[in-house]
C-alpha cells in the first residue's frame, strides 16, 4: 500500500496515549470536537461518532476551567487519545495534565513568557505526556502581519524554533510540532524550513480552510505537496463542516496517494448522456453506509468497487476493479474477478454493494 518513489521523513517517535506517531508509523488522522466541552456528555457523543469513522487521535478545545475538570470524565468514556487545545491561560494545562489528558497543544503566540513554558515542560515530564508546539502565524508577534511568502514563512519556522529551543533546555523532546498559516505557499515553506532543522514529529494542516468544497482542495493541495516531500506525522483537515468530514477527507485523501487506506475505493464515472438512473445517489448512498465499517479501516489494501453508469465504459472498469456494477435504469451486471455473477435490480443496487463489500474477503 505505501508508495515506493518518495521517502518519508524520519522522524523521532512519540507516544499520544496508545497511538505512536513519527519514525515511520503511519499517518495518525486527528479532528476536533466542535461541541461546547463543558458538555462532557455531548462532547463524549461526539468523540464516539468520530471512533466510529476511523478518527485516531482526538482534539477538545479547553477554554476555561470547567471545562478541565473535565478532561477524566471524557477520557473515561471514550478508547482514543485526548489532546486538549490550550490558549491563553496554562493554568488550565496544569488541569488537563492532572485530570489525566494524553497531550497539550500550546499556542506559542499566547500561552506567555518562558517561565510559562518550564512550568508546562515540567509537568508534562511527570505525566510523561508529549506536547505540540502549534504556531499559527496570526497569533505572533514576530511574523509580522504585512509580511508573505518565504519571509513570512521564515518568522514563522524561527518563532517556533525558539519555544522548541526552550523545550530542548529542559531535556524535554517528546514534541511535536505545527506551523500553520491560513496560505498553503507560506504554510508549506515554514514545515520545510522547520523539517530542515529538527525531526520532530510533524502535525500537518492548513489553517481555516474552509467548507467542506472549499477546505478539502485548498487542504489537499497544500497536505499534497508536503506528504509528497515525505513530512507528516498525523494530520488534521480543519473544515467548517461537521468534523466527521474531515475524517473522510483525511482518509480520502492518504488513501488517493496510497499513503493509508480509508478500507474502500470507489471509481465511478461522472454519468453522461447514456446514463440513465441517479448514479450520483446510488455512489454518495454507498459511501454513507460503508463510513462506519471499521474493518474496513482495517484491511492492507481497499477493496475497490466499481459503479458505473452505463455499459459502454462500466464492464471494462468493473473488470478492473475487485468487483463492480454497470448498467442501465432497469437492472445492472455485477462483476466479481472479471466474471458477470448476477443480474441486479436497478432498486437493489446499494443494498447488493453494500453487502458485498461486508462479506468481500482478500
Ligand atoms: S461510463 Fe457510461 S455513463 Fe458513465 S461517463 Fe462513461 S459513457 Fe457516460
Amino acid at each position: 500500500m505505501f508508495m515506493k518513489f518518495y521517502k518519508r521523513s524520519q522522524t523521532k517517535k512519540i507516544n499520544i496515549g496508545n497511538v505512536t506517531i513519527g519514525g515511520g508509523s503511519p499517518i495518525a488522522i486527528q479532528s476536533m470536537t466542535n461541541t461546547d466541552s463543558r458538555d462532557w456528555k455531548t462532547t463524549v457523543k461526539q468523540i464516539k461518532q468520530l471512533e466510529e469513522v476511523g478518527c485516531e487521535l482526538v482534539r477538545i478545545s479547553l477554554p476555561d476551567m470547567e471545562s478541565a475538570y473535565n478532561v477524566n470524565k471524557i477520557k473515561k468514556n471514550i478508547k482514543i487519545p485526548l489532546i486538549a487545545d490550550i490558549h491563553f491561560d496554562y493554568r488550565i494545562a496544569l488541569e488537563a495534565i492532572k485530570q489525566g489528558i494524553d497531550k497539550i497543544r500550546i499556542n506559542p503566540g499566547n500561552i506567555g513568557s518562558e517561565d510559562i513554558l518550564e512550568i508546562l515542560v515540567k509537568e508534562a515530564k511527570k505525566a510523561h505526556i508529549s506536547m505540540r508546539i502549534g504556531t499559527n502565524a496570526g497569533s505572533l508577534k514576530e511574523v509580522h502581519k504585512n509580511s508573505s511568502g518565504l519571509l513570512r514563512a521564515k518568522a514563522l519556522a524561527i518563532a517556533t524554533l525558539e519555544r522548541v529551543n526552550v523545550l530542548e533546555k529542559h531535556n524535554f523532546e517528546d514534541i511535536i510540532i505545527s506551523l500553520k498559516a491560513s496560505d498553503i505557499d507560506t504554510t508549506v515553506q515554514a514545515y520545510r524550513i522547520f523539517a530542515s532543522k529538527r525531526n520532530y514529529p510533524l502535525h500537518l494542516g492548513i489553517t481555516e480552510a474552509g467548507s467542506i468544497f472549499s477546505g478539502t482542495i485548498k487542504s489537499s493541495a497544500g497536505l499534497g505537496i508536503m506528504l509528497y516531500d515525505g513530512l507528516g506525522d498525523t494530520l488534521r483537515i480543519s473544515l467548517t463542516a461537521d468534523p466527521i468530514e474531515e475524517i473522510r477527507v483525511a482518509y480520502s485523501l492518504l488513501q488517493s496517494i496510497k499513503l493509508r487506506s480509508s478500507g474502500l475505493e470507489i471509481i465511478s464515472c461522472p454519468t453522461c448522456s447514456r446514463c440513465h438512473f441517479d448514479l450520483i445517489k446510488i455512489v454518495s448512498k454507498v459511501e454513507e453506509q460503508t463510513a462506519s465499517i471499521k474493518e474496513l479501516k482495517k484491511k492492507s489494501k481497499p477493496i475497490k468497487v466499481a459503479i458505473m453508469g452505463c455499459i459502454v465504459n462500466g464492464p471494462g472498469e468493473a473488470r478492473e476493479a475487485d468487483f463492480g456494477i454497470a448498467g442501465n435504469g432497469k437492472y445492472g451486471l455485477l462483476f466479481k474477478n472479471g466474471e458477470i455473477l448476477e443480474k441486479v435490480k436497478y432498486g437493489c443496487w446499494v443494498k447488493k454493494i453494500v453487502s458485498m463489500i461486508k462479506d468481500f474477503q482478500e
